[in-house]
């Protein structure tokens, strides 16, 4: 069994964990699957590479109320989607054979991992060929996760797509069922909704995007109504396929009802692959969730090995995996001064349309939690730029400490609001009263981000 230095399990955040300090450590990665993890090939990137081209395409049907009558004359959809693969794909691949063949101290083995003992990782190519089994002294699992399918019967059958494979249709379907109402789902509805397909969402909750405030939530369900036939408080209970259309059979508040399209897409959350590893045969302790269990040095139950990003993570972001691998990489490098990670202040953001970003408390969080607080509301139509985008439904909204002016949360639904959110997260990251934060510093007038200075303007601060 050859032994090395330190194992790598996962191509992803794990890949990038390797610096020119590692060059004399003996290292091996482990990849199952495609060289360079979701965020690359099937999450973060591509999905943003079409959400921007679905922002254009959607762009014509808005303008009439700018007094320009622009139309829309088609959707190449196998150009958009080439033009996004060819130039990830590519990516993917010279990552794989720099790893394969250009770092002269990393062994790439393909495989799916699993432990054999405590430092013990046995690798199943996969292709009927034999295992191999590896150790090391130090071992840094970076599995991530994979889309969740519920058990709807007939679903298998009819075939349906997760954001692993929907990306590379080879034609537009007419219509399009999209089962769960997290970010994925608001993402790709509005994706194929702005390319001409007729989007039904289905969603268990009484309302999409359920984790944001609820304010926000409640908007955003709002206007996706407006757009996609939403149905909410729906459970799927079976499904068939015939002639080239699959049929959805849900139960709701009026009972069962029927919904049809070409192509179903399951989006209905992420599990992490701790399942994979096997961690019963090594005794590697997991939460009730299936994550795998780590302490604030991204230290899991067994020495020497770590564990970061979606496998361990409840975030599921790619922000958090690389600040985690950051950790992981300065613990290996300094074993004793230890960094500790830091969730304090983790922000997220959805690309649909609108968009939504957030940071901090919620004020349901912020009332629940007894923590004691005052918000303020500014809408984007009533700042300058607000009135250029003609825009009616978006806001941002801030939770604060009224006795220290501290940020507690903030929650942007409109454009540009993954952009827009950055100078809260740094207040909040940073200790920045929300007191100061509007008076101490230039707003560049009339650009989108008075916003937020007349957002913390209008916080009912001492
Ligand atoms: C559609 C979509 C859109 C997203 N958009 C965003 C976004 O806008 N912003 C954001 O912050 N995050 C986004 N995410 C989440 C983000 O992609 C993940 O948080 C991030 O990629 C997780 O990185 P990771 O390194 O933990 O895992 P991954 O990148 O998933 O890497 C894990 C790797 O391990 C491999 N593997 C698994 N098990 C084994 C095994 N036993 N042996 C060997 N190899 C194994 C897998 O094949 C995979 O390559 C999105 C996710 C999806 C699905």
């Amino acid at each position: 069994m050859r032994t090395f230095d330190l194992i790598i399990v996962g191509s992803g955040s794990g890949n990038s964990l390797l610096d020119e300090r590692f060059a004399d450590w003996d290292v091996a990665i482990v990849e199952r699957g495609v060289f360079g993890g979701t965020c690359l090939n099937v999450g973060c990137i591509p999905t943003k590479m079409f959400v921007h081209t679905a922002d254009l395409a959607a762009a014509p049907a808005d303008s009439a109320r700018f007094g320009v009558d622009a139309t829309l004359r088609g959707v190449r959809w196998r150009d958009v989607r080439d033009r996004i693969f060819d130039r990830i794909d590519p990516i993917a691949a010279g990552g794989r054979q720099y790893r394969a063949e250009g770092s002269p101290n990393v062994t790439l083995h393909q495989g799916t991992a699993a432990f054999a003992g405590e430092r013990v990782l046995r690798v199943d190519p996969g292709d009927g060929g034999p295992s191999t089994l590896i150790q090391a002294d130090q071992i840094v699992l970076a599995t991530g996760s994979r889309p969740f399918v519920p058990a709807v019967p007939g679903l298998a059958e009819a075939g349906f797509h997760t954001s692993d494979t929907v990306m590379r249709l080879d034609e537009l379907p007419a219509r399009m069922v999209i089962l769960g109402g997290g970010f994925v789902a608001a993402e790709f509805a509005h994706v194929f909704s702005s390319f001409g397909v007729e989007v039904t969402v289905v969603n268990r909750g009484d309302a999409l995007l359920r984790a944001e405030d609820g304010d926000v939530s409640r908007r955003f369900t709002e206007l996706a109504s407006q757009r996609w036939d939403v149905r909410l408080g729906r459970t799927a209970l079976r499904a068939t396929r015939s002639g080239g259309v699959t049929s959805l059979v849900l139960w709701g508040p009026d009972g069962e009802e029927t919904v049809e399209a070409e192509e179903v897409l399951v989006a209905t959350g992420r599990v992490p692959n701790s399942d994979l590893l096997e961690p019963g045969a090594a005794g590697l302790d997991l939460t009730p969730d299936g994550r795998v269990r780590v302490d604030e040095y991204q230290r899991t139950s067994l020495p020497g090995v770590w564990a970061l990003g979606d496998l361990s993570s409840p975030f599921q972001l790619k922000h958090v995996a690389n600040h985690e691998t950051r950790v992981v990489r300065h613990n290996l490098l300094c074993p004793d001064d230890l960094m500790a990670s830091d969730h304090r202040h983790v922000p997220h953001a959805v690309f649909s349309s609108p968009q939504v970003a957030s940071v901090g408390l919620t004020e349901e969080e912020a009332r629940a939690r007894g923590v004691r607080h005052v918000t303020a509301v500014q809408d984007y139509g009533d700042v300058a730029y607000g009135w250029a985008l003609e825009d009616s439904t978006g806001f941002c909204k801030l939770v604060a400490d009224p006795e220290t002016g501290a940020l507690l949360g903030a929650h942007l639904i409109g454009p540009e609001a993954a952009t827009l959110i950055q100078p809260l997260i740094q207040a909040i990251s940073f200790g920045l009263p929300a007191t100061e934060l509007p008076r101490r510093q230039y707003w560049i007038h009339p650009a989108l981000p008075e916003l937020v200075e007349n957002a913390l303007l209008k916080l009912p601060l001492a």
